[in-house]
């Protein structure tokens, strides 16, 4: 079969033949029908360098899958053959204390995981491709309610990501509060809608692109503010003055990371989702007063079947421009260059 693959450290994917998998003893192997271009393989592929991760290439890309259960290995219950499902992304050791909750994201021995912090397209072969292994029934989530593959894919990452990130702030944002998504691409489209359907937050979207403020009003965003200068003080006003309760930062590069100490509120959030590789000098009277900053990684299962269920609802919808296998590269290409709106999805 064909497969998108990362061959080396600091070069372009490439479509190669690879065999088919065969699921092993409690293994799947999904039938891929949606797979998301994610602006972390950009990050892969172009900031890495050997021995920088505990795991390389060469291995098939695309950790934001959804498909068809296609076979099940021995031992295996529960999944029937053409099953809708959707993969749950970090692949743990799925006996610490943090997996044993689902959390894998947050895995305590890495060393007995699959490879270490990695899983399916994170160092293992991911969704690139008509088939996809995944190595315990336990990483695949049933799609609810009818939810197509190919909008399901996007939320295993982009929407799980941000819902990880809202949903533990939640207590800061009730009627009357204000978040802030900086970054409106594949994850920040997604947090807007998260955002609306699970808090009363006024929602403020922040992009360099017309295009990506375009969908965020679209989407329900309450104001729509360009990436410049002016942004925290526009953020302000809007706020009384106040400054907004929580900030996503979905991108994280110097420049967003001051904007978010600039516009937020004393005893809010700056959480920290994007890797753009900034940095955030901290003193004492460089954050308002008592506000936390935080990094997250990705979410837990119980977390993925969540925002499954929201989009099962129809509270959250994936926009999304689709890609055959053979234009994979393309989509990565078209994302890198900022053409995109939401997220690209490649249905192999
Ligand atoms: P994307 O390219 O789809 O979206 C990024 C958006 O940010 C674009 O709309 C772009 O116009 C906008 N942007 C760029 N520079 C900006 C600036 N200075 N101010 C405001 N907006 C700006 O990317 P994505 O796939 O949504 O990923 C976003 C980031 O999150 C990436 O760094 C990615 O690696 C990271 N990520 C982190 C996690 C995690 O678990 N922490 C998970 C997935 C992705
Ligand atoms: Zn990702
Ligand atoms: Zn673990």
């Amino acid at each position: 079969m064909r497969a998108l693959r990362l061959t080396a450290w600091q070069s372009e994917p490439v479509l190669a033949e690879v065999e088919e998998p065969v699921p092993g003893p409690g293994q799947v192997v999904v039938r891929v029908g949606g797979a998301g271009a994610c602006h972390s393989d950009l990050h892969l592929m172009h900031d890495f360098r050997p021995g920088m991760l505990p795991w390389g290439p060469p291995f098939t890309l695309g950790h934001e899958n959804a498909g068809w259960v296609h076979a099940v290995g021995a031992g295996v219950s529960g999944l029937d053959v053409g099953m809708p499902v959707a993969v749950y992304g970090p692949w743990g050791c799925g006996n610490c204390a943090r997996c044993v909750l689902g959390a894998e994201n947050y895995c305590e021995n890495t060393a007995a995981a699959p490879v270490p912090g990695g899983g399916g397209g994170l160092g293992l072969d991911g969704g690139m491709a008509e088939l996809m292994l995944v190595p315990h029934a336990r990483h695949l989530v049933p799609l609810p309610g009818g939810l197509d593959p190919v909008v399901a894919a996007p939320l295993t990452d982009a929407g799980l990501t941000p819902y990880h990130a809202v949903r533990r702030s939640w207590s800061k944002l009730p009627p009357g509060s204000t978040a802030v998504v900086i970054g409106v691409g594949g994850l920040g489209h997604l947090a807007v809608q998260i955002l609306r359907a699970t808090t009363a937050a006024r929602v403020i979207a922040v992009d360099t692109r017309p295009e990506a403020l375009s969908l965020a009003t679209g989407l329900g965003a309450d104001l729509a503010v360009p990436a410049q200068e002016s942004a925290a003080g526009e953020i302000r006003a809007f706020t009384g003055g106040r400054g907004a309760d929580v900030v996503l930062d979905c991108v994280g590069s110097d420049a967003t990371l001051t904007l978010g100490a600039a516009c937020g509120r004393p005893l809010g959030d700056l959480t920290i989702v994007g890797l753009g590789g900034g940095t955030l000098p901290v003193s004492f009277f460089a954050l308002p007063y008592e506000m936390s900053v935080q990094t997250t990684y990705w979410g837990s299962r119980p977390e993925l079947a969540e925002v499954l269920d929201l989009a099962a609802r129809g509270l959250l919808h994936t926009t999304t421009t689709t890609f055959p296998l053979a234009e994979a590269a393309d989509a990565y290409r078209q994302l890198a260059e900022g053409k995109l709106t939401g997220r690209a999805v490649v249905t192999p």
